[in-house]
């Protein structure tokens, strides 16, 4: 058996049982999972981590989960890069990429969370599971639900790149391509979700589903040798990964697994879709929704869920938020694949470029131990670099050819 004591509402602390809902009935607060925090610092100790497999469900007593993991034993413990050159680069003396590119079967950080809410998913009994996302959460639900079994749901905003729908219909799920924006097709699932007994990973599974991004915390704690470090670059779409990065790092201090913790966390979003950023920027609690323009379309949430949490999070911890433009996003991808040797989609880049500005500014000391989250791979949006990447040198099959080319090569 797991460690949950129940769900707990955000706003007024009423407690709920382990079920597939979502918000307080009495304040339309949302519901989190609680644990049972005494037990598990009893249970869970450095030594007995490091001798599971390296995947994600090797902090699992703080996660979810009743039974035995069912989903995702592929996912999890991606690389922590120790990052030299893009520190030479951004003038920074130690600097770290969280690299959720590699390992993950569908290339992000998403086969984190939803591998949990895929194991909650057979633990509640459910058939068929749905979501609706931005394109990277479409692969990955298509992707483990199709090698769990399950009937699948997916909907999408009609306008995603044509490389992520690919990405999405071969793994044969229902594909709804939605004529709208995110927050439409949210909208509009949650109407779906009251009508269909489905389980919908963000949702009304969402409360255990979100748990699964504290992993990608855990892992960054563990990687730094069981240190978290003094500053933290999260990338925002509903605001829930920096949330639950905070909460990861806040309950290995609270059990006992590290003892110091004294980490400023940082938002990152494009300017074209930056509701959290600039409720921080402005010293605002509300977040005023926007209509979403950016080539980072993983990020385009214009309605967050977590947005205000996200803030509170900022604020507690002395961090900051910092948004940056299309051109932006496509340098800083260029500046780690150059500088790194890694491809990351449109949202490492505004992760990285956000960092530089953060940086730039001195919001993030340059002497201090900093973490970027780089959080999907470049492979999926390669429409975003066509025309901003140099062109080979087309010759003929000969050696003349060739050393023409050489003589132009400094
Ligand atoms: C979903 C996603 C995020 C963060 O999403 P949140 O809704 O804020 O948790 C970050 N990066 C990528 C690539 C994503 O797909
Ligand atoms: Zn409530």
């Amino acid at each position: 058996m797991g460690y949950i004591k129940g769900l707990k509402c955000r706003e007024c602390g009423r407690e709920y049982p382990v079920e597939p809902i979502y918000v307080c009935e009495f304040c339309f607060g949302p519901l989190e999972v609680a644990y049972d925090y005494n037990s598990i610092s009893k249970a869970v100790s450095r030594k007995k981590i490091e001798k599971r497999e390296k995947n994600l469900w090797r902090y699992r007593e703080l996660l979810p989960i009743d039974g035995e993991p069912q989903v995702g034993l592929d996912s999890g413990f991606t690389p922590l890069l120790r990052a030299d050159n893009l520190a030479k680069a951004l003038g920074v003396d130690e600097l770290y990429i969280k690299d959720d590119t590699v390992v993950h079967p569908t290339l992000s950080f998403k086969d984190r969370v939803v591998s949990i809410a895929l194991t909650k998913a057979k633990e509640f009994g459910f058939d068929t599971v749905a979501c609706a996302s931005t394109g990277n959460l479409a692969h990955s639900v298509s992707a483990h639900g199709a090698r769990a079994g399950f009937k699948r749901f997916i909907f999408i905003p009609a306008s995603l790149e044509a490389s992520k729908i690919i990405a999405s219909l071969v793994y044969e799920p229902n594909l709804v391509a939605v004529d709208g924006n995110y927050d439409d097709v949210n909208r509009l699932c949650s109407e779906i979700a009251n009508k269909y007994r489905w389980a919908f990973v963000n949702i009304n599974i969402r409360p255990f589903y979100a748990e699964g991004s504290k992993t990608l915390g855990f892992e960054i704690i563990e990687q730094l040798g069981w240190k978290a470090p003094d500053n933290v670059v999260v990338p925002c779409a509903s605001g829930s990964l920096l949330t639950k990065v905070w909460k990861s790092f806040k309950e290995f201090r609270d059990i006992g697994v590290i003892r110091e913790l004294d980490t400023k966390v940082f938002a990152a979003q494009a300017t074209g879709c930056s509701p959290i950023t600039t409720a921080i920027k402005q010293g605002v609690d509300v977040i005023r929704p926007v209509k979403p323009s950016t080539i980072a379309k993983s990020l385009a949430i214009g309605n967050p869920a977590d947005g205000y949490y996200a803030t509170q999070v900022i604020k507690e911890t002395g961090g900051y938020g910092e948004d940056v433009s299309d051109q932006e996003i496509i340098e800083a991808m260029k500046l780690l694949a150059r500088t790194e040797g890694v491809f990351a989609e449109t949202a490492g880049g505004v992760t990285l470029a956000t960092a530089k500005k953060l940086i730039e500014a001195g919001r993030i000391k340059r002497n201090e131990v900093t973490v970027i989250c780089i959080t999907g791979n470049g492979l999926k949006t390669q429409e975003a670099l066509h025309g901003h990447t140099a062109v080979p040198y087309y010759i003929k099959p000969n050696l003349a050819s060739f050393e023409e080319v050489m003589k132009t090569i400094k």
